[in-house]
C-alpha cells in the first residue's frame, strides 16, 4: 500500500500526531493553510465518504467534533473551516478520505486566498503547535 496516510497510521511515516483512537487518527497538515491546520483521518483506507462504512464515518465525525474546540482554543481562536475534498475533481490529492480542520483568526488569510499567502513552517513551529493542541485535548 503506497498511501502516505496509511503509512502514517502504521507508524511507517512520521507525522505531527495530535490524537489517535481505535478508528481514527489526527495530525497536523504538513503544508498548512493556517497554524493548527489538522487532518482527521479514518484508519480504514477508503477514498470517498460515500464508501466509508457507517461505523467508521461516525467515528470520523465524532473525532472531528471532539477536536475542533481544543484545536481552536490551542490556536487562541473560536472559528475554523471544516472541510472534505471528496474526490479528485473536488481537489482531493490524497486518496484516503480525511477532514480538514483549519483554525481561523482575523490575522490569517481566509480559505479563498489559498496556501500561497501562508508562510512555510519550521519543525520547531509544528512541534510547538502540536504540543499546544495535545495539551488542550489531553492526549
Ligand atoms: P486534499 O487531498 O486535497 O484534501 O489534501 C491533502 C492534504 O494532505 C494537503 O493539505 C497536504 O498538505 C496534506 N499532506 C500531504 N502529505 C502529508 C503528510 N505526509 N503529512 C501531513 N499532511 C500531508
Ligand atoms: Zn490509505
Amino acid at each position: 500500500m503506497s498511501c502516505i496516510f496509511c503509512q502514517i497510521i502504521q507508524g511507517k511515516s512520521n507525522a505531527y500526531k495530535i490524537y489517535e483512537d481505535e478508528l481514527t487518527i489526527a495530525f497536523l497538515d504538513i503544508n498548512p493553510i493556517s497554524n493548527g491546520h489538522t487532518l482527521i483521518v479514518p484508519k480504514l483506507h477508503e477514498t470517498k465518504l460515500e464508501n466509508l462504512p457507517e461505523e467508521h464515518s461516525i467515528a470520523l465525525f465524532k473525532t472531528v467534533r471532539e477536536l475542533v474546540g481544543p484545536i481552536q482554543k490551542a490556536m487562541s481562536t473560536s472559528s475554523a473551516n471544516i472541510g472534505i475534498n471528496n474526490g479528485r475533481e473536488a481537489g482531493q490529492i490524497i486518496p484516503h478520505i480525511h477532514v480538514h480542520i483549519i483554525p481561523r483568526d482575523e490575522n490569517e488569510p481566509i480559505w479563498r486566498s489559498g496556501r500561497k499567502n501562508f508562510s512555510k513552517k519550521s519543525k520547531e513551529s509544528f512541534e510547538e503547535i502540536a504540543l499546544k493542541i495535545r495539551k488542550e485535548i489531553g492526549f
